[in-house]
């Protein structure tokens, strides 16, 4: 983890949030490579969720709703962890981590510490809308996507042609006054989300059913990017830690380096959204069947994930040192670059003008690194670092027989190409 954090703001995916101020603490800002590889992942999950897929829709709804929304989710009321304050220092930490509840008393340098009874602390980050600060201007942050996807049931259904079974998917920002962010990018205070909300008829069956499919099929995503598969894991919720309004809830964990941990979240969540915005609202939400007229109150099987931490697991599986090498070894279509162009020498007008354009032929179809800097060595040293599959270089040779040297980042491999065959070969390569 410390080699990959360190990694990370080297070769610029992730830096600290507002480093130069002395940082703000839960928040991250992705660099050049990191906003790359954010954009691929993100990208890649719309593709299989929205374009391929008859059944999904995508929407983008506002960070900031009606207070009431949030009322009617129960947010405001229950988005809570119970927390116990230091009475020395009044820093409050979760009572379920004795870890980090002990490794606190330690600070204290042996005096005594006392700490208040678990208290509830809202976890909604709170904002202020119009020019007059006061209650009635008090807004929230979103806590999490799901709702901006539910108050726009209706709306969806009366512009789209979709029928039940059908899903609304969403990427979003999402914000929560965590108490205690930490490890790395795992637990910020600001963050990314994707989610499918799956509509399906209100029947025991059924239900079942689609938590089965989207298990499965969420599984199958994360080992088709390339994660091992014996650091993932089901996790099926006891009947008394699921959230009171989901029928059946699973998370899909991941071994990371401080164990087992949830990265994302399958639920079916009954009609529990749908009903509650349907009270609050005083608007039906029931859908009518177009053939039978039967009219319902959907139920709504979720998945759910952020971005950063299956960003963060994937680079932790990607994470390789072999024979003296450090690489990334992420599936060329998350990799940020797909292919890096040097001329073997900065100072060869010929040779720069040859690599020059192929860099300029590939760059309409990938996103391609261009570095003549230093020798060799240290340019490919500086791709795997971040991921790039292949590196192309063209010397003295290319100029005569038009070939160029293809050197693969997982095997350190080097073969001979006809330039010519270039788009051809990373095509194939990259869309395996
Ligand atoms: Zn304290």
């Amino acid at each position: 983890m410390d080699k990959l954090v360190s990694l990370a703001k080297r070769r610029g995916f992730i830096f600290p949030g507002s480093e130069i101020y002395g940082g703000l603490a839960g928040m991250w800002d992705w660099g050049p490579v990191g906003s790359l590889l954010k954009k691929n992942y993100k990208d890649l999950w719309w593709k299989e969720m929205v374009q391929l897929r008859d059944d999904i829709v995508g929407m983008d709804a506002a960070i900031m709703m009606n207070t009431r929304a949030w009322e009617a989710s129960g947010h405001t009321a229950a988005f809570t962890d119970p927390l116990i304050e230091c009475k020395i220092c009044h820093e409050r930490f979760r009572p379920d981590k004795p870890d980090e509840v002990t490794t606190h008393e330690a600070t204290h340098k042996g005096k005594k510490v006392e700490w208040t009874e678990p208290q509830k602390f809202n976890l909604l980050v709170k904002a202020y809308l119009g020019i007059i600060e006061g209650k009635q201007s008090e807004i929230f942050l979103r806590g999490e996507i799901t709702n901006g996807v539910h108050v726009n049931f209706k709306n969806v259904v009366d512009s789209t042609r979709v029928k039940i079974p059908f899903g609304i998917a969403q990427i979003g920002k999402a914000f929560r006054n965590e108490i205690t962010p930490g490890n790395f990018i795992f637990r910020s205070r600001e963050f990314e989300q994707l989610e499918v909300q799956f509509y399906i008829k209100p029947d025991e069956a059924e239900g079942k059913k689609w938590f089965e499919y989207w298990k499965e099929n969420r599984m199958e995503w994360f080992l088709k990017l390339g994660m091992k598969k014996e650091n993932l894991r089901f996790r099926d919720h006891a009947d008394d830690e699921r959230a009171h309004y989901a029928r059946l809830a699973t998370d899909i964990e991941y071994n990371a380096p401080w164990g087992w941990q949830e990265m994302m979240g399958i639920h079916h969540r009954g009609d529990w959204d749908l009903s509650r915005h349907q009270q609050f609202s005083g608007k039906t939400m029931t859908f009518r069947d177009p053939h039978t007229n039967e009219e319902y109150l959907p139920w709504d099987i979720e998945t759910s994930s952020g971005l950063e931490r299956p960003l963060l697991f994937l680079l932790l599986d990607a994470y390789h040192e072999e024979d003296g090498r450090t690489f990334l070894k992420l599936h060329p279509k998350l990799a940020p670059y797909k292919a890096a162009v040097f001329p073997l020498l900065a100072n060869k007008e010929q040779l720069v003008e040859k690599a020059r354009e192929i860099y300029n032929g590939l760059k309409e179809d990938f996103m391609v690194a261009w570095d003549d800097r230093g020798n060799i060595g240290k340019r490919y040293a500086s791709q795997d670092e971040i991921g790039t599959p292949y590196c192309i270089t063209v010397d003295f040779q290319s100029l005569e027989d038009g070939m160029v040297t293809v050197r693969d980042r997982d095997t350190a491999q080097q073969e001979r190409i006809n330039m010519i065959d270039i788009k051809e070969f990373l095509t194939r390569k990259i869309n395996y």
